[in-house]
């Protein structure tokens, strides 16, 4: 005989699941110790939202799905944020549930933890089933799998109810019940009449302009987009979490120009990115009305979706991206000379531009010069995955910050969410064996703080810079430290890490900061920046006071 806990860790086995996330508890810790046991790497973390971010980056970066374990009712609403978020992202996930006991639940008769978690779950994830019978242990895990990452990745809920895990089995039946699951995410190839429409499109193009954005990254179709951009000629625009699929330096990147490239583009090719709100929904000052677009995706739905698209590209991106290279012929689609200069001009401007402001050397540090600090360092580690939250801290950052290889940059992404520092810290460590450094405004951070014990306690390079201007947006007299944007003044976050035996740094100049973080990395251990950033220097919601609503009566009788 065998039992449900042992039957997930065969599917999980069966289907190369090595590492999982997770909180231990009520019904799930025996089902985590056999994990352990038999040889899947668990971490175990303080809360569950962090550990469902770990699950959701880890997802990301391996276009495996990122598998997150909690406890039932609270401990499953906590992971529910990290598993909407991994949807709205397009990050492949997998929250696991453990359930009390459905006859009670389902009559409200109020159980233990007593919750109807598929159904909560259903809203915010690309599916949710639940396992109700030991037997189905296997095809229930393959489903999720294949929901996870097939298609347009996202979210999956499975619950797992106590019973089903506490139910035996006969050897026979439960080994035949087990599913591998066979090409998980296949190739979608494009229709070719799709492909031609799209390159006569860009062929007309004086003035094309390539978006990238993390559904590129995602697809780890790096050489086909590269090859495509540079065989064209096109200048292209990351979004952020696309920086670095072309180095950041490269002579096409318009991102120092990018409002010009955006408002004067007869023609934008999107490559896995959304005309959502990070682009203005292709709408508005930014955008010229006659613009027409090429969009590559694997949602046929996200066609259309903001604005007319005039060649839909189907597919996954990296069938796509070959068949458009495939299609090429030398000098076909060629921006004009005009174009290329024009971005140039503007480019080196803001670049002159933005270049007094980082070499300033303001006491204390304001973001420009503490941001250069960290990017001193950073050059000797072109490798470092970089974790980026925070309004200011993490508006500055994107642009200050050059990346050099694809999917190092990861941050609050679609939602423009905060507390997924620590938990994408741990994920990326974790699946890829790199130094992190996660760089960190000091209310972002509270967020998931608590989580430098689990950084600890798994001795992970990861080095938490925290931006401190004492608080929310800014630290001033508007945010004192008990108003609504105030936090505590003075705070020694640094203090917090020594805790759990990683090392503090508390630094006031740019100097220190250099060299604290060279050798926070040099020494492959766990650390904390604590830097102080000036109180004044930050702006209300950052780059996005638009979205922010002001009382029409303030300061009015
Ligand atoms: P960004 O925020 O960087 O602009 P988005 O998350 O808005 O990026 O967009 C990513 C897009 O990429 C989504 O529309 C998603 O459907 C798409 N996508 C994800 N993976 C793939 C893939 N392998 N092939 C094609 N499109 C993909
Ligand atoms: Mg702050």
């Amino acid at each position: 005989m065998t039992d449900g806990f042992h039957l997930v860790v065969d599917a999980f086995k069966l289907n190369g699941i090595d590492t999982i996330y997770g909180v231990a508890g009520i019904p799930i810790t025996d089902l985590l110790r056999l994990a352990q046991s038999e040889g899947i790497r668990y971490l175990g973390f303080r809360h569950e939202q962090s550990a469902g971010n770990a699950a959701a980056i880890a997802g990301y970066l391996t276009q495996k799905p990122g598998i997150c374990f909690t406890v039932s009712a609270p401990g499953f609403l906590n992971g529910l944020v990290a598993l909407a978020n991994a949807t709205t992202n397009c990050f492949p996930m997998i929250l696991i549930s453990g359930s009390s006991d459905r006859s009670i639940v389902d009559l409200e008769q109020g159980d233990y933890e007593e919750l109807d978690q598929m159904n909560s779950a259903k809203r915010y994830a690309k599916a949710a089933y639940r396992i109700n019978r030991p037997q189905d242990i296997g095809i229930g895990i393959a489903r999720a799998i294949r929901a996870a990452v097939s298609g347009r990745p996202g979210g999956v809920y499975l619950d797992l109810t106590a019973e089903v895990l506490g139910s035996s089995l006969d050897m026979e039946i439960a080994k035949k019940s087990l599913v591998k699951v066979v090409d998980p995410a296949p190739r979608q190839i494009p229709a070719p009449e799709s492909i031609t429409r799209a390159i006569d499109l860009l062929a007309t193009a004086q003035r094309p302009l390539v978006i990238l954005g993390k559904g590129a990254a995602y697809a780890q179709a790096d050489e086909e987009i590269r090859s495509f951009i540079e065989t064209t000629g096109m200048p292209f625009l990351p979004m952020s979490m696309a920086k670095g699929l072309l180095p950041d330096d490269h002579a096409q990147s318009a991102a120092a120009a990018r409002s010009y490239a955006i408002g004067h583009a007869d023609v934008v090719m999107l490559i896995g990115a959304r005309l959502n709100w990070l682009l203005s929904h292709g709408k508005g000052p930014l955008w010229s009305e006659s613009t027409r677009f090429v969009q590559v995706d694997i949602s046929p739905t996200e066609m259309d979706s903001n604005r007319p698209i005039a060649a839909p590209v189907v597919g996954d991106i990296k069938s796509a991206l070959s068949a458009f290279n495939a299609a090429l012929k030398p000098g076909l689609i060629k921006p004009s000379a005009t174009w290329l200069d024009e971005i140039a001009q503007r480019k080196q401007k803001n670049i002159d531009r933005m270049a007094a402001r980082l070499n300033a050397d303001p006491s204390p540090m304001d973001f420009s010069s503490a941001l250069r600090a960290v990017r001193n360092a950073l050059g000797a580690w072109p490798d470092v995955y970089l974790v980026n939250e925070g309004a200011n801290t993490l508006d500055f950052a994107r642009n200050i910050i050059d990346m050099h290889e694809p999917r190092r940059r990861l941050d609050s992404g679609t939602w423009g969410v905060m507390g997924i520092g620590m938990g994408y810290a741990i994920g990326a460590a974790v699946v890829t064996g790199k130094p992190v450094v996660a760089i960190e405004g000091d209310s972002a951070f509270g967020f998931s703080g608590m989580e430098v014990e689990t950084i600890c306690r798994y001795q992970l390079p990861v080095v938490t810079i925290i931006f401190n201007n004492n608080g929310i947006y800014r630290g001033d007299a508007i945010g004192s430290a008990c108003s609504p944007t105030g936090l505590m003044q003075n705070a020694r976050y640094d203090k917090m890490i020594e805790a759990f035996g990683g090392t503090g740094y508390h630094v006031t100049d740019t100097s220190s900061l250099t060299k604290a973080l060279s050798d926070a990395l040099a020494s492959g251990k766990p650390a904390l920046i604590n830097a102080i950033i000036d109180p004044t220097a930050g702006t209300e919601s950052g780059h996005i006071q638009s979205l922010n609503p002001k009382s029409t009566f303030a300061g009015k009788k």
